[in-house]
């Protein structure tokens, strides 16, 4: 970033809506926040930078929310319960490519359908295209959110704020301390843009699939490596990453998505010209990924494989996490720490570049309410994978459904807030409890 600064002229800004509840971030955060505020009684908006909503599941192609489930894994309930009901009402949800889970893997382009009527039905004002760049400030209390959009700058009032951004982009502006990475300037999380391909022969994949058990298996899920391999062994550059996998949604019966066959290490979420550098490299990347496949993936079906669409934004995993009261550990939830302050429950699952835990059995950790609340800002609550949290937390606290547990959480709590005159911090966490419970949470 350059050093320069420029005065920008204190312009008034119209106010383009009031509201109960503003919620910043249409992710999975985002949309379980909107509805736990809705479902608790208040009127509530959400604001998308994009078209639509689900965040990473839609505009990222994430689309296995919960491959990690297993027979036994205790569910959080809930929102995300509810979606997948919805899911697969609208024949948009398949089982994954893993063996044994029973995860579903959704359609990213029904999700977008159905996350409009989900919050239709419960009358949550949806604003698209629409960037929420700095909060509305008195004091130190959040009272709504300047965005800039087509319509131009305009300010949205709201006597709750909740930042689902996934990023944090609200509390850090309103002045919240947070982390962004390890202690010692180690890298973020890779990011990847994810791709899909048509043209595949699945027949062909699935036999070579069944052949390999590296390739079903939840913990090592290898898959392509050995087309890789084939490539490195005539003389080809290995490419940088060769833990390529995919997922099944009912999608066209030759198509694929492709998860983890680009990685880049450096790019950084918060930083916009770190993002335009990464769009770049990763479209490059994965125009590589297909040439080797034409060339050496006959045998696993890749050989006539044809891009049919990238992402439409390279998926980011980690940037800045919160610091809270209390910040969830890693150790804590291989524990399955109890608190509290619970407001969900989590099942003891990990998912990071060198740590895994699949739930096989029932156990699970609670959700410590504390770990959404900023420090020094009132009246804002943060869901989402920017909640507080160590950094050997992340494997589990960047999971979606684990970000709709924060999500639903903050809604309520922010409603509640309202109802109780008090502000979001302070409000009855029993109150919260009771009201998730009513609301298909499981709590304890
Ligand atoms: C390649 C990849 C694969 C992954 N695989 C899995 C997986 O298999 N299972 C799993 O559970 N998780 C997976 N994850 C992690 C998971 O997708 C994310 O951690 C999760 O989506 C975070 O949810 P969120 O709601 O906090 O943020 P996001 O999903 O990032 O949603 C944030 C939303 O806010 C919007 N937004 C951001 N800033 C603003 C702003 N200022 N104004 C308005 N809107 C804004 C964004 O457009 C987005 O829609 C994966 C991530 C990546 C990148």
């Amino acid at each position: 970033m350059n050093e320069k600064t420029v005065l920008d002229c204190a312009h008034e800004i119209p106010v383009l809506m009031e509201c109960d509840v503003l919620v910043v971030g249409g992710g999975p955060a985002g949309i379980a926040a909107a509805v736990g505020a809705a479902k608790a009684g208040a009127d509530t908006v959400i604001v998308e930078q994009y078209g639509c909503l689900g965040g990473n599941i839609t505009v990222g192609a994430v689309e296995p929310p919960s491959w990690y489930r297993q027979e036994k894994t205790t569910m959080p309930g809930g929102v995300i319960a509810e979606i997948e009901k919805r899911m697969l009402a609208l024949d948009a949800a398949a089982q994954t490519s893993f063996r044994p889970s029973i995860g579903y893997a959704y359609d990213t382009e029904v999700y977008k359908y159905m996350a409009d009527q989900l919050i239709k039905d419960y009358h949550i004002t949806p604003i698209y295209h629409c960037l929420g760049t700095i909060p509305y400030m008195e004091g130190n209390t959040v009272c709504g959110v300047i965005t800039e959009s087509k319509s131009g700058r305009t300010a949205i009032l709201a006597k709750r704020v909740i930042d689902c951004t996934g990023d944090g982009d609200i509390m850090a502006r309103a002045g919240a301390p947070y982390e962004k990475g390890g202690k010692n300037s180690e890298k973020l999380f890779a990011g990847t843009l994810k791709f899909f391909l048509t043209n595949v022969d699945i027949p062909k994949l699935e036999a070579a699939m069944d052949e390999d058990p590296m390739s079903r298996d939840p913990y090592v899920h290898k898959l392509f490596y050995k087309t890789f391999q084939k490539a490195v062994d005539a003389g080809e550059k290995p490419l940088e990453n060769s833990l390529n996998r995919m997922f099944y949604t009912p999608m066209p019966p030759s198509d694929i998505n492709v998860n983890l066959a680009t990685w880049d290490r450096d790019v950084d979420g918060t930083d916009v010209l770190s993002l335009t550098r990464s769009e770049i490299k990763l479209r490059k990347e994965v125009m590589k990924v297909i040439d080797r496949f034409h060339r050496y993936g006959k045998e696993e079906g890749l050989g006539e494989a044809k891009l049919r669409n990238f992402a439409m934004t390279v998926g980011i995993r980690e940037t800045r996490r919160m610091v809270s009261e209390h910040m969830i550990t890693g150790r804590e939830i291989l524990d399955g720490e109890r608190f509290e302050d619970t407001v969900g429950i989590f099942p003891i699952y990990m998912d990071g570049e060198n740590v895994k835990k699949i739930p096989y059995t029932d156990e699970y950790f609670q959700v410590p309410f504390r770990i959404i609340v900023p420090r020094k800002v009132e009246n804002l609550l943060c869901a989402g994978r920017c909640v507080a949290c160590t950094r050997d937390a992340v494997p589990t606290t960047r999971q979606m459904d684990f970000c709709m547990v924060t999500g639903q959480a903050a809604g309520a709590a922010s409603a509640l807030s309202i109802q109780q005159d008090t502000n979001s911090r302070d409000v009855s966490v029993s109150s919260v409890q009771q009201e998730l419970e009513r609301q298909g949470v499981r709590v304890f």
